[in-house]
C-alpha cells in the first residue's frame, strides 16, 4: 500500500508528529500512514521553534515511512523528498517561483508557505522509521510581518480544500519513495536545481558569526555546500549554519 493508507484523522493534537511517534512506538501504524490534525496546538518548527496554523484552514500532516535498509548517514534523502514533493504541490497551485530553502523550507518567492521537521528513529547503522510532519499554509492569511510567510489562499485568491491537498501529497511522495525504492538516484539533480539563493550571494549564521557565502549545493549528508568570498568551499550541517533571519 502507498503513502496515505490510512489516513487517520484528528480534531486537535499537540502535534501530528507527536501522535504519529506515538503510533509508531505502538505498532499501530505502519508505513503510509497519514495522522492528519485540524488543529495544533504545539505544532513545531526546527531547533524547539513554533510552527503555527489555522484551525481548519491549513494542512498539518505527519507520513509514517518505514525505509527498508536506509543508512543512517543517507537519511536525508528523506529531507530531499519530502520537500521536493511539497515543492510540487505548491507548484501544481502556484504561479510564482517557488524553492526550497535548505534544509526543507518551502518558499514561494521569499515568503515560507510550508515547513516540515523530521524525526527518524536510528537503530544500529540504519533508519527503523521516519516521521515527516508537514505545514503548508493553505487558507490562511494575515501574517505578521516578521513571519514573511505566505499561503496558497495569498498566491491564487483561491480557497483549497485540504483533504484535496493532502491527496496531491500524498501521492507526490509516494512517487519519489517509489522511484527511490527503485534505486532512482535524480533526487539528488532535482533537490539542486531547486535549491533557494542558489549561486547568490547570501547572508549566513555560521557558528552564530554573519557570514556572505553563496550556497551550491548539498551533499550526501545533507549538508549545505557554500563558497565563502575568497573562494574556499566547505560544508556545514545544521548544527553550524543557518541563513540569517531576514
Ligand atoms: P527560519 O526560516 O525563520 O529561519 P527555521 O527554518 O529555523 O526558521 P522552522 O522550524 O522551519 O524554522 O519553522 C519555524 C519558524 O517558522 C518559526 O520560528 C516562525 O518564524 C516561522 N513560522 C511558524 N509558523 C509559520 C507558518 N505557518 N508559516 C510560515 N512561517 C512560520
Amino acid at each position: 500500500m502507498g503513502i496515505g493508507t490510512p489516513i487517520i484523522a484528528f480534531d486537535t493534537l499537540e502535534s501530528t508528529n507527536k501522535t504519529a511517534a506515538e503510533l509508531l512506538s505502538l505498532s499501530k501504524v505502519q508505513h503510509g500512514a497519514v495522522i492528519l490534525a485540524r488543529e495544533q496546538t504545539a505544532g513545531r518548527g526546527q531547533r524547539g521553534r513554533t510552527w503555527t496554523a489555522q484551525p481548519g484552514l491549513d494542512l498539518t500532516a505527519s507520513v509514517v515511512l518505514k525505509p527498508p535498509a536506509l543508512r543512517a548517514e543517507d537519511q536525508f534523502v528523506l529531507g530531499k523528498m519530502a520537500a521536493l514533493a511539497v515543492a510540487e504541490v505548491t507548484r501544481m497551485l502556484v504561479p510564482a517561483e517557488v524553492r526550497i530553502k535548505w534544509p526543507n523550507d518551502v518558499l514561494v518567492e521569499r515568503k515560507k508557505i510550508a515547513g516540515i521537521l523530521i524525526k527518524n528513529e536510528v537503530v544500529g547503522e540504519l533508519v527503523q522509521s521516519s516521521v515527516v510532519g508537514v505545514g503548508i499554509n493553505a487558507n490562511s492569511s494575515g501574517f505578521p510581518e516578521e513571519m514573511t510567510a505566505t499561503s496558497l489562499l495569498l498566491e491564487t485568491g483561491r480557497v483549497v480544500d485540504v483533504k484535496v491537498l493532502l491527496d496531491h501529497l500524498c501521492k507526490a511522495l509516494d512517487r519519489r519513495w517509489k522511484a527511490f525504492e527503485n534505486g532512482d538516484d535524480g533526487l539528488a539533480a532535482e533537490y539542486t536545481e531547486h535549491l533557494w539563493a542558489r549561486g547568490r550571494w547570501t547572508d549566513l549564521l555560521l557558528d552564530g558569526q554573519c557570514i556572505v557565502a553563496r550556497p551550491m549545493d548539498v551533499d550526501d549528508h545533507g549538508r549545505l555546500i557554500v563558497e565563502h568570498e575568497g573562494g574556499a568551499v566547505n560544508a556545514y550541517g545544521l548544527d553550524r549554519l543557518r541563513f540569517a533571519p531576514r
